[in-house]
């Protein structure tokens, strides 16, 4: 049995699948590491926009602290208040309005979805700062003198109040800046303080506010306010060094120009004003003056801010560009190696798993017995070409195979057809007579027929022999035997069981049927004209035995053979050229004078 060569599943199908399940992790961790880099692209990207709008809200901090210097100029100008001043005042609150709507539009919730309370928080300080300012305008509409201290104060710590409210916003949208980016936090932290220092540097001049205003002397709770200022002051410029030495990238100039502009001239300028206004007059310097002496020297601080903010904000630009090239070159890696796999498993499926596949179907083609299926050629790889010529040579040594067993098989059957022939006549011979003749009886037993067993011998056939010569005798037996296959049915047995002997198994109805068989084909002989050398011819007769198995009963093929060698035998010594069969039933003698049948060269 042909066993099958293909398993349920193809190689195939397995290498697709096996590709499958190998594509699985490399595409899980390509596909992981793309989602990381693009997280980081996007937080770099929230880290920027909560930088900016952490700018704005510094910016928006400085203006109101930046404007409570010409508020507290008005607060100590005699009436009318001079042009220049309201002008200044004016525009300081425009600048206000201007980086506190800014901020607010950048926290609206359309652009900032995590924004809601600082959006809140800043609406309310825009709220605060409307009615801290229309505190300032009543007093500063009333004469200088009915402005008591109390109210100043008052209206003072309103502006200054605004501040705390601003600095919550300030500090988370700082702390969205780390997230986004912790390399900014350096950067934002010295900004933050910067802005902590100008707006301490504001709140200085400030205490100063209603001294100046009026020519008195610093009270008490004045003095203990600029101490405390001061001192907060200097402990911000001590965090700021700290920073700014761990930072080589801040700039040191702008650095330089603070320490010198604010921390040398600015607060020079408000020792000296509060060493005046300690004298029991007070200080004979206008808030105005004050103000123009004092305020240009905290530029220098928002000028070191606006560069540490410049540099945080080139470093977040550039962490998020490189966030963003390390985003799209691992893509770029990703989509390489899936298509260098994809590649290779093309080709090898292309180059070994299919010229495999066809090599199989050959195989197996060539192993059922089937020799007309085709042998690819011309792969481009020398080792698939080779499994294939040797495929081929397989095919051509079974072709061979085939063709010797066919060779083999016919040769075999014309050998039993010599091992049953008699070579001279081609009928049977007696070994294949008589083994035939056995199962042609065990068939008539089962059939309930009778046989004939009818057996003849060439009558003086030494004779011809001897006076024609033994190629005369051949021809002879030639005759004999072609007249025997013309007289008989298919079915039934001829052999040349002896050198002149012959006998035929029939199967009859009736005994008289074997005889007259018998019977023409005697006179078929007698008539029969043999060709001997010198053109001429001789004549010849035969003597005929017949046997009959009885119906219905078991035929013996010896005993068939006996009695009708028998018969043969009587027909011999009743005078040749007749026939004879058993149970003296019927016996029919030939025409006389067949003995001497030999004519011409005789
Ligand atoms: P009878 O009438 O009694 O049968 O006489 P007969 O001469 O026919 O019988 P006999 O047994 O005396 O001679 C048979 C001869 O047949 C002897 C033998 O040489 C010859 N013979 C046997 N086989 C062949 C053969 O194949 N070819 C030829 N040409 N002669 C054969
Ligand atoms: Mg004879
Ligand atoms: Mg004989």
């Amino acid at each position: 049995m042909i066993r099958t060569l293909f398993s349920p599943m193809s190689i195939d199908k397995r290498f697709g699948i096996a590709i499958f399940i190998a594509l699985i992790p490399v595409l899980t961790l390509s596909g992981w590491l793309l989602v990381y880099e693009a997280l980081v692209y996007v937080r770099a990207n929230e880290g920027l926009e909560s930088f900016r709008s952490f700018r704005s809200a510094l910016l928006a901090m400085e203006a109101v602290s930046a404007e409570r210097g010409p508020t507290n100029g008005a607060l100590g100008d005699e009436l009318p208040i001079p042009a220049a001043h309201a002008v200044a005042l004016q525009k300081a609150r425009h600048t206000s309005d201007t980086r506190i709507a800014a901020l607010i539009d950048t926290l609206r919730p359309a652009h900032c979805s995590t924004c809601m309370s600082d959006f809140s928080a800043m609406q309310k300080v825009q709220a605060d700062l409307s009615a801290a300012r229309s505190s300032v305008d009543q007093l500063a509409h009333r004469p200088r003198a009915q402005r008591g201290d109390p109210a100043l104060w008052g209206a003072v710590n309103r502006m200054i109040g605004l501040i705390p409210e601003i600095l919550p916003v300030v500090t988370t949208r700082m702390s969205g800046v780390v997230k986004g980016d912790t390399d900014a936090l350096n950067c934002v932290f010295v900004a933050r303080l910067t802005a902590d220092l100008r707006e301490q540097a504001g709140q200085l001049g400030s205490r100063f506010t209603g001294a100046l205003a009026v020519h008195r002397q610093l009270i008490d709770d004045e003095r203990l306010a600029i101490e405390r200022t001061q001192g907060r002051i200097d402990q911000l410029r001590a965090m700021i060094n700290t920073r700014v030495s761990g930072h080589p990238g801040l700039s040191q100039q702008l650095f330089a120009r603070m320490n010198d502009q604010y921390f040398g001239d600015g607060l020079r300028y408000v020792s000296m004003v509060r060493a005046l206004a300690s004298q029991p007059d007070g200080a004979n310097i206008s808030t105005a003056e004050f103000a123009e002496n004092y305020v240009p020297t905290m530029r220098a601080i928002t000028d070191f801010r606006d560069g540490v903010l410049l540099l945080a904000e080139d470093e977040m630009l550039r962490h998020r560009r490189n966030a963003l090239l390390v985003f799209l070159g691992t893509g770029i890696a990703d989509a390489l190696l899936l298509a260098m796999l994809m590649t290779v498993a093309v080709m090898f499926r292309r180059h070994v798993i299919g010229p495999f596949v066809q090599a199989t179907h050959v195989i197996d083609a060539i192993a059922r017995g089937d020799l007309t299926t085709d042998v690819p050629a011309s792969f481009p790889r020398e080792e698939i070409n080779g499994m294939f010529n040797a495929i081929r040579v397989l095919k051509d040594n079974s072709a061979e195979r085939v063709r010797l067993e066919q060779e083999r098989l016919h040769l075999i059957t014309e050998l039993k057809t010599l091992a049953e022939t008699d070579s001279l006549t081609g009928l049977l011979n007696r070994r294949a007579f008589e083994s035939r003749a056995c199962a042609m009886c065990v068939e008539a037993e089962h059939a309930g027929t009778q046989l004939a067993m009818v057996m003849f011998d060439v009558d003086h056939f030494k004779r011809i022999n001897d006076t024609h010569g033994h190629a005369a005798g051949d021809d002879a037996l030639r005759i004999v035997a072609e007249l025997c296959r013309g007289n008989w049915r298919q079915s039934d047995l001829v052999a040349r069981i002896g050198g002149e002997e012959f006998a035929v198994l029939t199967q009859v109805q009736t005994v008289a049927q074997a005889v007259d068989m018998a019977q023409r084909l005697r006179c078929e002989i007698e008539e029969a004209v043999v060709p001997v050398m010198a053109g001429g011819s001789c004549l010849m007769t035969a003597s005929f035995g017949i046997s009959f198995s009885s119906n219905g009963e078991g035929a013996d093929v010896v005993s068939l053979l006996r009695r009708a060698d028998r018969m043969l035998y009587a027909a011999k010594t009743s005078g040749r050229n007749r026939v004879v069969a058993d149970g003296g039933t019927t016996a029919s003698e030939g025409p006389a004078g067949c003995e001497e049948a030999c004519a011409g060269g005789g």
